[in-house]
């Protein structure tokens, strides 16, 4: 699909023609430029990785739930130690990804 690129305040419109107005600055039509090919390209990649981060965000949310569940039941001291383990690794990269994320957002690179 085209794309368009708002040059008043980055944002990129889905669609075979810019659209009238801008919905995030309110910028005219005239102010949209159609991104090429290999522009595109990118702008679909980058929402699919985006995409596939926020999934492994969510998985990485019920590792921590299904961790703490055995790490309340406290049977044995080696599955608790294991049960704590995955917890730290799934805190721990969920924090690195959302980091991530984050500075993806800021360098407005996920159009
Ligand atoms: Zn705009």
């Amino acid at each position: 699909m085209k794309k368009w690129l708002c040059q008043v305040c980055g944002y990129v419109h889905d669609g075979d023609d810019a659209p009238e107005k801008c919905p995030k600055c309110g910028a005219p039509k005239n102010k949209f430029e159609e991104l090429t090919i290999e522009s595109s390209n990118l702008i679909e990649r980058s929402r699919l990785t985006n995409n596939l981060l926020m999934e492994l965000d969510s998985v990485l949310a019920r590792v921590e739930e299904i961790a703490k569940l055995g790490i309340e039941d406290k049977l044995d001291p080696a599955c608790v130690v294991l049960f704590k383990k995955a917890s730290d690794e799934a805190k721990q990269s969920r924090q690195s990804l959302k980091a991530e994320i984050a500075t993806h957002i800021e360098k407005g690179k996920w159009g």
